[in-house]
Formats: C-alpha cells, structure tokens, sequence
C-alpha cells in the first residue's frame, strides 16, 4: 500500500459506560452508572474490591467485582490506597475496560456512548482537516467501543454518510476493519470533496 500522508486517530471515552443489568429496586432491566466509589472489604488475610454502579432511577447499587478473595501481598500498597479513598483516574479506568464488563457479565450500554476522537497531535476530529489523495487515516479504537464504523468514518471525513456510501462504491475510499486490533484503515485514492 503506497501513501503519501498517514495520519492517526484515537476514539476516547468521555465517561465511564453504563451498563444494563436487572434492577430489584425497578423490578426490570435497568440503566446502572458508574458511581466511582469503590468498597473495599479486607476480612483475614483476603480482599475483595468492588466498584459500585447505581441504578440510574431508582439508585439501587450493583457491585461489580474488581478483585475477588485476593492476598494482601498481591495488591500495592500505593492501588490499595487508590481503592480507599475513590480514585477518580481508577474508578474511569475500570468504567472505560472492556474486558472489567466481560468478567463480571456486565452488558454495556453501548448506545448512549460519549466519546471524542483525537488526532494524534492532540486536535479533534471536528477542526477542520481536508483530506487528499493518498492519505492513509488510521483510526484506532483501543478501548473497544461499540459504535458504528461508518458513523466514525462520516465524523472524521466530515462528509454524510450516503456520500461516504457513494465514495466506497466508486473506490474513491477504501475502508477496512481490523476487529482483532480495533482499527478502522481508510485509504483515500481520489479527491473526495
Ligand atoms: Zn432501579
């Protein structure tokens, strides 16, 4: 693949997702936040860490397990003092990982997602950007959001979709998905404004 222009982009969360689950306060399947506090329990020689979600109407919690049973030892001191006093940073760490909803079967909330994309020298996606003939644009989605590849494609090339719709189909654009490494590749072959 030849081109004369790479440029990359990052998709950032805004906010930690939000997850459904079963609420016993609304007696239904409900919308839960992250509250950013976490509990802590240290009973013996054992700690168990959760991070606590709210039902967003009627403020049930659900706990979801960040650590379960585990040694004191295996824990820093400096991250154990995190937990205690609420980390922001690690509260949205945990609320912004993919995998932390897997392991408790947790289901995100994919639809309300807020996120930005960021251009690797810090710009955002909406500045201005015109894009040309053999750019190669890279669009990596390393927190494994769940949003439409088109949309972000629209966003970026600041064009509708139906036009990004045409583009593809007369090989002005070429846009490819690598799932396994969260990417979206777009080659630009022609002038698309
Ligand atoms: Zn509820």
């Amino acid at each position: 693949m030849s081109y004369l222009r790479k440029i990359e982009y990052t998709i950032v969360p805004e906010e930690s997702f939000k997850i459904l689950r079963n609420c016993s306060g609304c007696g239904c399947k409900a919308v839960f936040h992250n509250t950013n506090c976490f509990r802590v329990n240290a009973n013996g020689n054992k700690i168990d860490v959760w991070l606590i979600y709210q039902c967003i109407k009627c403020k049930h919690t659900n706990n979801l397990t960040v650590y379960e049973r585990r040694r004191p030892g295996s824990i820093s001191r400096q991250e154990y003092e995190e937990y205690l006093s609420n980390s922001p940073e690690l509260a949205f760490e945990y609320g912004t990982d993919s995998h932390f909803f897997t392991r408790n079967k947790a289901e995100v909330e994919w639809s309300s997602i807020k996120y930005i994309i960021k251009r690797q020298n810090g710009m955002l996606a909406e500045d201005n950007q015109l894009f040309h003939k053999g750019d190669l644009i890279i669009i990596n989605n390393s927190y494994a959001l769940k949003i439409r590849t088109d949309k972000v494609v629209s966003e970026i090339l600041n064009l509708t979709r139906s036009r990004i719709r045409g583009l593809k189909e007369s090989d002005v654009i070429i846009v490819r998905e690598e799932s396994q490494e969260h990417k979206i590749i777009i080659e630009i072959k022609g002038e698309i404004y």
